[in-house]
């Protein structure tokens, strides 16, 4: 583990420096021959004509990227300027039933932004930049084909009254994967001619350029949200909340489905008045039009015992908040890596409590999804 940095004002300069670093300044492409190979491959190499290239047999497999998960400078600098170009191999949809009907097969995963307990970086190494996958045409084709063998949705639930849902970003910030290439674009494409179907994926990245793709209707963002304070603490690299929030109106306008997602909702001294003052700058700044389509999902925060490891050494001001033993309990993960979460008698509570203040705040807002 490396020596941890002297803390500024609490944030260390690590912190400081993932903060203000660009999001993404690509440098170095690696890449599998089969994904250059293909269009949206070649489209995406064409992009950074001066990014040296590293041919690599498997995006999941680069040690240079991934091996040394306590180097947490090296991290920041290849999350802005790594980029990797991968062919997704299983294009299966996968059935959900919680927040989306199914999760579809990703066209990226990894992230450029640095959440302290995102578990994203968790598969991969914890550097984990974007890596994008070229073989848009067959995920878009197995997407259409599950749609189609679905039918109409003879009854309403939790995800959607009419449509079948389907998340596009299980494993990355699709906002984000945009500006890397048209993967995400041409999903928001498809959606546009499946009437039975409606796409969806939650982001911490205001990209305004989705304003120009005329969803009609079709494809649901979920923003989310958590108080600005909390949000300065642990969503490091994210667009601020009051820009997240700002760009609600101007999504609905644009013909997207708008929701919020409240998470991680993170139990901490004051929370529930922070939530309340979140939920007061929701209400102030939404037109009447947002508000009218709006639902909401929460979901607590879980954590994980070898990311608060990993995090000491370079955020431990986050992990007083996120590493709570006197509130929390394990949890093995299907995977078999202990997770921790709210103990569960203490969370009924805690949600009870995060129910009637979002009723009292929002009151137009259903809670789809709770967790
Ligand atoms: S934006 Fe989402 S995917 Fe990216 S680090 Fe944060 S939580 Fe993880």
């Amino acid at each position: 583990m490396s020596v941890v940095p002297a803390t500024l004002n609490g944030m260390s300069p690590t912190v400081s420096e993932q903060r203000t670093r660009p999001l993404l300044d690509i440098t170095r492409i690696y890449y599998e021959r089969a994904a250059a190979e293909l269009p949206r491959g070649q489209e995406i190499l064409a992009r950074w004509p001066g990014a040296d290239l590293v041919e690599v047999e498997s995006h999941w497999r680069i040690p240079e990227l991934h091996g040394d998960e306590a180097n947490v400078r090296r991290w920041v600098r290849i999350k802005t300027e790594a980029l990797v170009l991968g062919v997704k191999k299983g294009v299966a949809v996968r059935p959900n039933g919680r927040s989306a009907d199914f999760i579809a097969p990703s066209t990226a995963n990894g992230c450029a932004m640095a959440c302290a307990y995102c578990y994203v970086p968790r598969r991969k190494g914890y550097s984990n930049p974007i890596t994008v996958f070229a073989n848009i045409d067959q995920i878009a084709g197995s997407i259409h084909r599950h749609i189609g063998r679905q039918g109409v949705k003879a009854e309403p639930n939790q995800c959607d009254p009419h449509a079948w849902v389907y998340d596009i970003g299980e494993n990355s910030d699709c906002s984000a994967d945009a500006l890397v290439s048209d993967n995400v674009r041409d999903l928001v494409d498809l959606f546009k001619s499946e009437p039975t179907a409606k796409l969806s994926f939650a982001t911490k990245f205001v990209n305004r350029d989705l304003l120009e793709w005329d969803p009609q209707g079709r494809s649901r963002i979920r923003f989310s949200l958590m108080p600005a304070p909390m949000a300065k603490l642990v969503d490091i690299r994210t667009s601020p909340i009051p820009e997240r929030i700002a760009a609600i109106n101007d999504f609905v306008e644009a013909g997207w489905e708008v929701h919020v997602n409240f998470s991680p909702v993170i139990v901490a001294d004051g929370w529930l008045d922070e939530w309340r003052d979140l939920f007061d700058q929701l209400d102030g700044a939404l037109s009447e039009r947002a508000k009218a389509q709006l639902s909401s999902e929460v979901i607590f925060l879980t954590h994980n015992e070898q990311l608060h490891e990993v995090n000491l050494g370079w955020h431990p001001k986050a992990e007083e908040v996120l590493w709570r033993p006197d509130l929390q309990e394990n949890k093995i993960s299907q995977n078999g890596a202990l997770n921790v979460r709210y103990k569960s008698g203490a969370k009924r509570g805690y949600l009870a409590q995060f129910k009637a203040l979002a009723g009292e705040g929002l009151p137009y807002c259903d809670i789809r999804y709770a967790f």
